[in-house]
């Protein structure tokens, strides 16, 4: 049933109260976070509306309170058929009248949807934009009572944005059909453009523009210099996440399947994910990612979309993205569930030439082109910045922010140093090596012959016999790498791509090279490692994670919880997350309940789940108690 009904006519401030009830009752959250109290108060009184916010800010709450607030059924407009299953599997769990039509329904479970929609039986319905427009959905909707309709993916409409969909435009033509229903678009991405044309081409009707932080504070963002990569990814999920969901990004369909593999003969559950597979592989990976918490998913950049998981606990990058929208909105699909996430990447310098060769080698034109290099350069700014992380993204997305507290640099601020010196001896050695046998040579020989290394190579060459012969032996292989990197970085050097990737001087080397211009560098990171014991350290005055508690006291009773979750996830097929959230299952170990009472205002508990979930966690919560004070529950890591 619906819990509350409110007529176009009624008064915000009554609106905004049984919102409040609705959000607690239902979903079990305490408050609203940030334009939500807005947005809903705004379309539950039959206004439209365009929400930018991020992943994982809490989109889905702007549409799903409103449709329980108004009477009629809320039309979900979404692009994404696994996306449209879990919110539907989530909503039922906690008693919502919701349901989504699409090509996976039988004809008679088709039939019941559309008997619930006639009857007034139903609160929210996901469709397809493409099913949605057909003549036999449309009628049935005619003879319903609309409550709202929401949009979500709205950028779709956008004819220059990537995941532009055809039926999308058509959209905009339910303004004549239903002109009375509002209708609420939301988008996670935020340029201008965009935003004028969802709000030209879906015909909204004076719209007021919710526009939330970008800011994703529960994520830290870390970058490191790759030296071993695989290894560097093991070691960080063994000493960090074992045991839960994560992303890994590679760029090629060959590296996903060998990371998988090493990942997996290390003891990771590991699936890789990639156009290449076959579909039905593809489908049951990315099934068992989402429905299970503790699989790494190995992946191009073909798998995110619509992955709406937010237990993911860390998204890793092998390979640099694209851009630093691409790097944010990968990144973005961690914790969003609001508990602490991390987001790591290691990159080097032939990361930054097979981006560049990407560019220059595709069939765009110029204008193109030069777009390309300059958002390729603001990320590569982003890798080698000596300060706040945080501060760079959001200041990219028109945002002004303080240092964070919560990346890399703010956390063990990076050392930089005077590398003037140090680029004199690179450069000279790239001009000696080049001149004394008429053509150059790439980054591992040059590297050689500054550490004095008599390769086979430096032999065939005589380049043992150069000035510039073993001056570089201060600083080791690793570190010469990351000055020839930022070097690069810095078009002081050029990495010729037509000629064997041969490295090559630029005009501006010169000033370097004549002691006119010094450089300060940023020293060479070995691992991330320094940055780890902090993760259960979050400064939390500044970072407003949700659980306000990030650590738990009694973690056999949160495994005890996990492994319930699974059981009823499995057994009922619906993704773990929709049971209960990480952070219901944290605050509940934390808690340590003895009664039903004790139980309700849990975060994530409400009314239906409470009833439905109630007695099971409490015996399960006694049980792994027990235990754990009997000394065998919890088994100590070694380390
Ligand atoms: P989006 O669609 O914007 O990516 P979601 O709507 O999926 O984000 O919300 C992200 C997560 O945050 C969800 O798991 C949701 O349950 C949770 N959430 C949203 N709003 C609140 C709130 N006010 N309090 C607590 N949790 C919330
Ligand atoms: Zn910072």
């Amino acid at each position: 049933m619906k819990p509350l009904r409110a007529a176009d006519t009624a008064d915000a401030e009554d609106v905004a109260a049984r919102a409040k009830q609705v959000l607690k009752d239902v979903f079990g959250y305490e408050n609203f976070r940030g334009d939500q109290a807005a947005t809903i108060e705004h379309v539950a009184t039959g206004h439209d509306a365009l929400v930018l916010m991020s992943t994982g800010g809490g989109k889905s709450l702007c549409y799903q309170i409103p449709a329980l607030l108004r009477d009629g059924v809320a039309v979900i407009v979404s692009p994404l058929i696994a996306l449209m299953q879990d919110q539907v599997a989530a909503l039922r769990d906690a008693g919502v009248r919701a349901a989504f039509l699409n090509s996976t329904l039988s004809w008679s479970e088709v039939k019941r949807v559309e008997d619930a929609i006639r009857a007034g039986q139903l609160d929210l319905l996901y469709l397809a934009p493409e099913r949605l427009l057909t003549n036999r959905c449309l009628e049935l909707l005619d003879s319903a009572q609309i409550a709202l309709i929401a949009i979500d993916e709205a950028h779709c409409v956008s004819q220059w944005g990537h995941d532009f969909r055809p039926e999308y435009i058509r959209l905009g033509e339910l303004v004549t059909r239903y002109p009375s229903v509002p209708r609420l678009a939301l988008t996670a991405t935020a340029d201008p453009m965009t935003r004028r044309e969802i709000v030209e081409r879906l015909h909204l009707r004076e719209p007021r523009v919710f526009v939330a932080s970008f800011d994703r504070p529960n994520i830290r963002y870390r970058i490191a210099d790759k030296a071993k990569p695989r290894a560097q990814l093991l070691d960080f999920i063994r000493t960090e996440h074992a045991g839960e969901s994560g992303i890994v990004y590679c760029l090629s369909r060959a590296s996903v399947e060998q990371v998988a593999k090493y990942l997996d003969s290390h003891g990771v559950a590991a699936l890789p994910y990639h156009a290449g597979l076959d579909a039905r592989v593809r489908e049951l990976h990315q099934r068992r990612f989402i429905d299970e918490d503790s699989i790494v998913i190995v992946a191009t950049i073909a798998f995110g979309m619509g992955i709406d998981k937010p237990d993911v606990r860390f998204v890793a990058h092998l390979d640099l993205p694209k851009s630093l929208e691409s790097y944010y909105q990968e990144t973005g699909r961690a914790g969003r569930d609001g508990l602490p996430a991390d987001a790591w990447m290691v990159y080097s310098l032939a990361d930054v030439v097979q981006q560049r060769r990407l560019i220059d080698g595709s069939e765009a034109d110029e204008a193109y082109k030069r777009i390309a290099t300059a958002k390729l350069d603001s990320l590569l700014a982003l890798c080698e910045a000596s300060d706040c992380r945080r501060v760079r993204l959001l200041d990219y997305f028109g945002e002004a922010a303080r240092a964070c507290g919560n990346c890399d640099n703010c956390l063990v601020p990076p050392k930089e140093w005077d590398a003037t010196e140090a680029a004199q001896k690179l450069m000279s050695c790239i001009h000696r090596c080049r001149t004394a046998s008429g053509f150059g040579f790439g980054a591992q020989h040059v590297i050689d012959v500054l550490a004095g290394k008599l390769t086979p190579k430096v032999q065939q060459f005589r380049h043992d016999e150069l000035s510039t012969f073993g001056i570089g032996k201060d600083l080791d292989v690793a570190e010469w790498r990351s000055v020839l990197r930022q070097l690069v970085m810095l078009r002081l050097v050029e990495v010729d791509r037509e000629r064997f990737n041969t490295l090559v001087l630029t005009d501006e080397s010169r000033d370097v090279l004549r002691g006119a211009r010094r450089l300060r560098l940023r020293s060479y990171v070995k691992s991330t490692a320094p940055v780890r014991a902090g993760r259960r350290r979050v400064d939390k005055s500044r970072v407003t994670v949700e659980t306000h508690d990030a650590s738990i006291s009694n973690p056999a009773v949160f495994d005890a919880l996990r492994e319930w979750r699974r059981a009823v996830a499995r057994e009922r097929r619906v993704p773990a997350y929709t049971v209960f959230h990480d952070s219901t299952l944290r605050a509940i170990a934390n808690r340590m309940p003895r009664s039903l009472e004790d139980l309700r205002g849990v975060s994530g508990i409400g009314a239906t789940k409470l009833e439905r979930h109630g007695a099971t966690i409490l015996e399960v919560v006694v049980r792994a108690g027990h235990a754990n004070a009997a000394g065998d529950g919890h088994i100590e890591s070694p380390n």
